[in-house]
């Protein structure tokens, strides 16, 4: 088998998504050495961090974090463009293994149930191909062992690109998006809400809307990254 992979490697080489070099066996996708110097979103210290800034208010969770702090130019802009637009399926699962791990060592979220991906409408997913979200929550899966349920929390509405909007644009447009078909299934349940990207908190905050008069149900947040503005 491993002779099976090293003649594989030979032929084709695989290599860093962000600096190119050539990936050890126990590397996947990305090199240890950009994974560790990867810009952190430092969310895992508890409350009183940049998502909780961002969300506090809004949404009545129980924790929220994220891994990685997403500036103009950096490299963690770089790894979501790689997982968005160029369809770099395994790096989203690789980096929700990483999610995992930082969900396992806080124990806010020890009695999560169930992981529940932000839905794409089923529209942009054809499109795109793939839910970035559920492969992220694919990878969580690995290193922090909960169902991950992506029938029951879907999308109604196609939004339009929120790139170019402002706060204001981008709420009224998300309005109404999400609806849950079983709500049944999610009484008295923690459910971890599961994102690419947390910009204005717009698409958390639609999702949490059709979410919270399930009786019992209590909400955390896990995301790959938050921008450092809104
Ligand atoms: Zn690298």
């Amino acid at each position: 088998m491993s002779l099976f992979r090293d003649l594989i490697e030979l032929f084709f080489p695989r290599s860093c998504c962000l600096c190119g070099a050539p990936l050890l066996g126990s590397e996947h996708d990305i090199c240890l050495h950009c994974l560790q110097t990867l810009p952190e979103a430092l969310t895992a210290q508890g409350k009183d961090n940049i998502v909780d800034h961002r969300l506090m208010g809004r949404i009545n969770y129980v924790a929220a974090t994220s891994l990685l702090l997403f500036s103009q130019g950096n490299n963690t802009q770089r790894l979501l463009h790689q997982i968005k637009y160029h369809g770099n399926e395994p790096l989203a699962v690789t980096m929700g293994r990483q999610i995992g791990l930082q969900l396992t060592g806080n124990h806010l979220f020890d009695d999560v149930d169930i992981i529940i991906p932000v839905p794409l409408h089923p529209r942009k997913q054809r499109r795109r191909g793939y839910n970035q979200s559920l492969l992220l929550c694919r990878g969580i899966t690995q290193t922090f062992a909960r169902p991950v349920s992506s029938d029951n929390l879907i999308r109604i509405r196609h939004t339009a690109s929120q790139t170019h909007m402002n706060r204001e644009e981008r709420f009224n447009n998300m309005n109404g998006v999400f609806r849950v078909l079983n709500p049944q299934d999610l009484i008295g349940k923690h459910i971890l809400i599961v994102d690419d990207v947390i910009t204005t908190g717009a698409t958390l905050e639609a999702c949490y809307t059709a979410l919270k008069d399930i009786q019992g149900l209590r909400i955390s947040i896990a995301t790959l990254a938050v921008t450092d503005n809104a």
